[in-house]
């Protein structure tokens, strides 16, 4: 049984808990699209675009 996988609209991060495991944000979007995986932010025009400065799982847009 797959989890529903989550958005935090604060940060883009991946979560299948009910709030952000990073921010503590529970502004959570069930609606997004894309799929980026940050491994060196500093070495990345996506993280750049996206101002992420830590490693992860981020959605490229949410709803
Ligand atoms: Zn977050």
């Amino acid at each position: 049984m797959a989890k529903r996988r989550y958005v935090c609209r604060n940060c883009r991060r991946f979560t299948t808990e009910k709030e952000c495991p990073v921010c503590k944000s529970k502004d959570l979007s069930a609606s997004w699209k894309g799929l980026a995986i940050i491994n060196d932010p500093n070495d990345s025009e996506i993280a750049k675009d996206l101002n992420i400065e830590t490693p992860g799982k981020y959605a490229l847009f949410v709803g």
